[in-house]
């Protein structure tokens, strides 16, 4: 439902936690973050209100300056901690906003390769073919790109991963998602309100669009893999 991400200069988890309150409009049954510190990816989920995802990185924190946030809306497994974004598959973790229409598809075809699966969601496959390519040899942003590839349905999605903690891979369609320039930071929000204290420089991906975020670069390819070239805009938002 709400997807916020961030490559920054400070502890991400207050930011990403920020960013989806401003995103709680959409409503939500769940929230959950991710964060690379130090090469690690870790990540925390709670059922319900963001002030109980608030409530446990009290208890129990979430360093790092980069990280993917997530509030679900959930079309495809109960709502539960469990079946919460972002969904980790060994050093990938994603958040996804949508329906991958081809999901049972996609399962079976990850079960030929013995493949097992923990959570009833759609967007577990996103996470376990991603770490499947990169199980092969596979980049993070060729495993990503591959994945994307394979994706049918309305989606906008952030994978976030193990060991880069400057990169962020993100992905449009049928699902909005705006990129955010900071100053050596970058954010992505499915909301540019969502990145409204942080930036009003904002990239809007087209239908199609992945974009490959650093805290220094956002290269964005259409759906046929072009170098595609987005406007930039300076967006004002009363907030
Ligand atoms: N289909 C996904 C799920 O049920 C994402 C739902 C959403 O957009 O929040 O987990």
């Amino acid at each position: 439902c709400g997807i916020v991400g961030v490559l920054g200069q400070h502890e991400a988890a207050p930011i990403l936690v920020e960013a989806l309150k401003r995103l709680e409009y959409r409503g939500y049954d769940s929230a959950g973050i991710a964060t690379v510190n130090s090469g690690a990816l870790g990540r925390r989920r709670a059922v319900g209100k963001l002030v109980n995802l608030s409530d446990l990185l009290v208890h129990d924190p979430l360093p790092g300056k980069s990280g993917i946030g997530h509030t679900r809306w959930a079309t495809h497994g109960a709502p539960s901690v469990n079946n919460a974004h972002p969904h980790k598959a060994g050093p990938v973790a994603v958040v996804h906003n949508g329906i991958v229409e081809n999901y049972r598809e996609l399962r079976a075809e990850l079960a030929e390769h013995g493949i097992g699966f923990e959570t009833e969601t759609d967007t577990e496959t996103v996470a376990l073919m991603t770490e499947h390519f990169l199980k092969s040899g596979l980049s993070p942003i060729e495993a990503a790109f591959k994945t994307i590839d394979r994706l049918q349905g309305a989606f906008a999605l952030a994978f976030l991963f193990d060991g880069q903690d400057d990169l962020i891979v993100a992905a449009r369609k049928g699902s909005p998602l705006a990129i955010g320039h900071g100053d050596s930071e970058m954010f992505v929000g499915s909301d540019a309100i969502a990145l409204a204290p942080l930036t009003n420089k904002i990239t809007y991906l087209e239908e199609g669009d992945r974009a490959v975020l650093t805290r220094t670069s956002l290269e964005i390819r259409n759906e046929a893999g072009e170098l595609a070239n987005r406007e930039m805009r300076k967006i004002k938002l009363d907030h």
